[in-house]
């Protein structure tokens, strides 16, 4: 059936949507690799260690107890909802209650739920670019306008507080900050997050802070928007989960913390649309307080990793991520005629040395590729070798 005669359009928000700029490279990716070819994939945004093992001791035990598997309060379970109060009470000095969570199908879905019961049509939301790709894409399903403010490496992809204040206008609605950041690694000193909070704040417009890398901090301590300032924390939506500091992307789970009207507004959105997340997997994270320091331990080997790159990489990039897993490398003065963008750079690299990486237009530059550490200190080296071999090469 063809809908292009006399049926109605689709809807012009969702059409807008771009396709992803990554799938082109992740389709080569996946024909290279099932023909056999030794491709060292550094595209991945999740972790490469397994689970905690209490974690899937927990899941085993609650699969099955009786009640387990029956509907839950579509904001999450309360006990767990309170336990993450309470880490933010330990960890955070913000003192959260169990109104003031929500739990959601990873951290994802509840930037869509904050931006949903935020938003009217029109609207404006500041985003930082370089910027992880679905901010821009949930801003527009939600009927707003996303506005954006550019950062570079030489600023160490910290945002100029001074352009941000040009930004503001009558419509903005709310700001989004991620910090440690995907794909740049920044990590905003706490003057930025304060300078940040004075404009939002002054302007009454909300934060919505992505906190989803707090525990891949590799310089200083990482600090929550919602605790730079006693009035930040009614003004904030912070965003985090289990995703990356759990190993568990594929659960989805993840959670906000915000004032109870809004998380009001964000489980009333949850109650129509999912339910809420898995119960099963709400359950197996209760206790995780009990083990939070030894887990987040586990994740020193990230530090090392970023370490090892900081040093073969120092020619060819000298800015160095302070979080997150990523590393964003600056390859503009690699493009010629046959490589004119970071596309070309990518699937040029994936042919000539079998190492795929993902361009920086899927973030809104084109100057950059993304590199990500969340694999084996093996592949890390062979894959940095290859990097350093093709850009010699150019
Ligand atoms: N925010 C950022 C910046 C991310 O990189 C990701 C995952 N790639 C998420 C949020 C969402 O994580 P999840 O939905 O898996 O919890």
């Amino acid at each position: 059936m063809s809908y292009t005669s006399n049926f109605k359009p689709f809807n012009s928000k969702v059409l807008s949507i771009e396709p992803s700029a990554t799938l082109k490279v992740n389709a080569k990716t996946k024909e290279l690799k099932s023909k056999g070819l030794d491709v060292i994939n550094m595209t991945a945004g999740e972790s490469d260690l397994l689970p905690p093992q209490w974690l899937v001791e927990n899941l085993k035990l609650y699969s099955s107890k009786p009640g387990v598997n029956l509907y839950k309060p579509t904001a999450g379970i309360p006990e767990l909802r309170e336990e993450i109060a309470k880490k933010y009470q330990k960890y955070n000095g913000v003192n959260y209650s169990k109104d003031e969570v929500i739990i959601t199908i990873g951290g994802k879905h509840a930037i869509y739920l904050a931006l949903a019961s935020l938003c009217n049509d029109g609207d404006e939301v500041i985003i930082i670019s370089p910027y992880w790709v679905s901010y821009l894409e949930q801003v527009k399903i939600v009927g707003a306008k996303p506005v954006v403010l550019e950062t570079d490496s030489r600023d160490g992809f910290i945002p100029d507080i001074s352009k941000l204040k040009e930004l503001v206008s009558a419509r903005t609605k709310a700001i989004i900050v991620n910090s440690p950041n995907n794909p740049t690694g920044a990590v905003y000193p706490v003057e930025v997050l304060k300078a940040i909070f004075e404009i939002a704040y002054t302007n009454g417009v909300y934060v919505i802070s992505d906190e989803i890398y707090e525990s891949f901090v590799y310089e200083g301590d990482f600090v929550s928007f919602a605790s730079i300032d006693e009035k930040a924390k009614d003004m904030t939506i912070v965003i985090n989960g289990f995703s990356k500091s759990h190993s568990v992307t594929g659960w989805r789970i993840g959670y906000a913390c915000a004032s109870s009207e809004i998380i009001k507004l964000m489980d009333s959105i949850q109650s129509h649309i999912s339910s809420g997340t898995s119960s099963l997997v709400q359950y197996a994270f209760l206790g995780f307080l009990d083990h939070y320091e030894e887990d987040i331990k586990s994740l020193y080997v990230f530090r090392e990793r970023r370490d090892y790159i900081a040093n073969e990489l120092k020619d060819i990039c000298s800015y160095v991520p302070k979080g997150a897993f990523y590393y964003f490398i600056d390859v503009s003065r690699f493009y010629n005629d046959k490589i004119r963008n970071s596309v070309d750079f990518c699937e040029e690299l994936l042919d000539k040395k079998l190492l795929s990486l993902v361009p920086g237009v899927a973030f809104g530059d084109d100057r950059y590729v993304r590199l990500s550490f969340a694999c084996s200190m093996e592949n890390i080296k062979e894959g940095i070798k290859r990097f350093k071999e093709f850009c010699e090469s150019l």
